[in-house]
C-alpha cells in the first residue's frame, strides 16, 4: 500500500498528446498543424531578431539575478500597461491600472481568477462556446462554476451573435465574463467593432466583470488596430481585467512572459487591487523569472528594437494570411466545390476547418496531417512546402 495508491491517472492534455503521437509517426510528409505555435517559412520556430538583438545588448551590459518585486520588473509592467492601453490613455496617465508580470498568458489567467475568487466566491464564469480548452480548467481550479456563452455555430460558420447577446443578457450581476480579444482561439472567427459595442452595452447593463483574453495582439490586424477594442471598454467607463502574452507576438513561448492588468476606478483602488494581486503571487510562486520580462521591456523601450519587432510580427501576420489564401487555392486546385473561403474570413492562427473527428482521425491516419478533433488547425504552420500537401490530403477526407 503506497501513500498514493488511490492518486488516479488524469486525462492526457490532448494537444500535447497528439504531439507525442506525431513525433512517433514516421510518415515523411507529415504536418503538425496541432499545436497553436507560429513556425515560419520553412517550419522552424522563429526566433525573431528584435529578442537577439535585444538579448545581445543585456549581455553586453550583464546583471546579477536577485529576485523581481512580486509583481515583477517595473519597466515590463509600465512596457504593458503602454501596449495594451496606449502610453497617453487616461487610466494609464492617471495610475489606475494595477499590472502584474505574469508566467504567460495562462499565468495572468490565473493570478486574475484567484483575485477574482476572493473577490467574489457566489459569481459564475462563462466561457465562450468553444474556447481554449484551458480557460475552462483554470477558473475550475480557481474554484468557480464555469458556463458557456453561445459563440460558434457550425451550420451557418458563423458567430451566433444574436446567442451570444442573449446568454450574456441572462446572466447575473458579477458573472464574469472570459472575452478573446483578437483572434479567437480554437475558432478564427472575431467580433466586428458594432457587435462589441452591444456587448459592451450589455456588460454595463448588466454589471457584468469582463474579462479579455488578450494571447495574440498582433496576430489580426496590428497592435494598434487590436488593441483597439481595449479602448472601448475604455471609453464606456468600465473596470476590467486583461491578460496579455507575448509567447506569440514575440515567439517567447518558453520564457513564459505574460501579464494581467486591472483597470480600476482610479489610483487608490488600483493599490488595493496591486496589493492583492501581490498577496495571490506571494502565497504561488513568489515572484516571476527575470529574462524574458527583461527582453520584452528592452524591445518595447528602445525605438529601434520595437520598430524591428513591429516589422517582424507584421511579416508573421502577412505570411498566415497568405498561407490561408494558399491552403483555399490548393483545395480548389485539388477539386473541393464547397465553399471554403470561410478559411480567409476567419484570422489569427486557427482556422476551424469544419472537418468532423473521424476526417481529422483520417487526415492523421492516412496522411500524416495533424489537427485537433474538433477540426482545428494550426494555419501558421503552414508553408509553401508543406500546404499543396496539406491541401490535397484535406480534399481527400472532404
Ligand atoms: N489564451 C489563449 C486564447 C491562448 O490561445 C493561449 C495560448 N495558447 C493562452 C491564453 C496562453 O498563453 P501563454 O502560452 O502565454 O500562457
Amino acid at each position: 500500500m503506497s501513500l498514493f495508491s488511490a492518486v488516479e491517472l488524469a486525462p492526457r492534455d490532448p494537444i500535447l498528446g497528439l504531439n507525442e503521437q506525431f513525433a512517433a509517426d514516421t510518415n515523411p510528409n507529415k504536418v503538425n498543424l496541432g499545436v497553436g505555435v507560429y513556425f515560419d517559412e520553412n517550419g522552424k520556430l522563429p526566433l525573431l531578431q528584435a529578442v537577439q538583438k535585444a538579448e545581445a545588448a543585456l549581455q553586453a551590459n550583464p546583471k546579477a539575478r536577485g529576485y523581481l518585486p512580486i509583481d515583477g520588473l517595473a519597466t515590463y509592467d509600465q512596457g504593458v500597461k503602454e501596449l495594451v492601453f496606449g502610453k497617453t490613455s487616461e487610466p494609464v496617465t492617471s495610475g489606475r491600472i494595477a499590472t502584474i508580470q505574469a508566467i504567460g498568458g495562462t499565468g495572468g489567467l490565473k493570478v486574475g481568477a484567484d483575485f477574482l475568487h476572493n473577490l467574489n466566491p457566489a459569481a459564475k464564469v462563462l466561457i465562450s462556446n468553444p474556447s481554449w480548452e484551458n480557460h475552462r480548467a483554470i477558473f475550475q481550479k480557481a474554484g468557480f462554476e464555469v458556463g458557456t456563452y453561445a459563440y460558434y455555430d457550425a451550420a451557418t460558420r458563423s458567430i451566433d451573435f444574436n446567442g451570444l447577446l442573449a446568454d450574456l443578457n441572462a446572466a447575473a450581476a458579477g458573472t464574469v465574463v472570459v472575452l478573446h480579444a483578437c483572434c479567437h482561439n480554437p475558432t478564427g472567427y472575431d467580433l466586428n467593432e458594432a457587435q462589441w459595442d452591444q456587448i459592451i452595452a450589455v456588460v454595463k447593463a448588466k454589471s457584468l466583470t469582463p474579462f479579455l483574453d488578450m494571447a495574440y495582439q498582433g496576430f489580426s490586424q496590428g497592435l494598434a488596430e487590436d488593441g483597439a477594442v481595449i479602448g472601448k471598454f475604455i471609453a464606456a467607463d468600465l473596470t476590467f481585467l486583461v491578460s496579455t502574452s507575448f509567447s506569440k507576438s514575440f515567439s517567447l513561448y518558453g520564457e513564459r512572459v505574460g501579464a494581467l492588468s486591472v483597470v480600476t476606478q482610479d489610483k487608490e483602488e488600483a493599490a488595493r487591487v496591486l496589493s492583492q494581486l501581490k498577496a495571490t503571487i506571494r502565497t504561488n510562486y513568489s515572484n516571476p523569472p527575470t529574462h524574458g520580462a527583461a527582453v520584452v521591456a528592452h524591445v518595447l523601450g528602445n525605438d529601434e528594437l520595437r520598430a524591428l519587432w513591429e516589422k517582424e510580427l507584421g511579416e508573421m501576420r502577412v505570411r498566415i494570411k497568405a498561407m490561408r489564401h494558399k491552403l483555399v487555392e490548393g483545395l480548389k486546385a485539388a477539386g473541393v466545390t464547397q465553399d471554403v473561403s470561410y478559411i480567409t474570413t476567419q484570422i489569427g492562427m486557427f482556422s476551424y476547418s469544419g472537418l468532423s473527428k473521424e476526417q481529422m482521425v483520417r487526415l492523421r491516419n492516412e496522411f500524416g496531417v495533424y489537427g485537433t478533433d474538433s477540426g482545428r488547425i494550426c494555419v501558421a504552420a503552414l508553408n509553401e512546402h508543406n500546404v499543396t500537401y496539406v491541401a490535397n490530403s484535406i480534399a481527400k477526407v472532404m
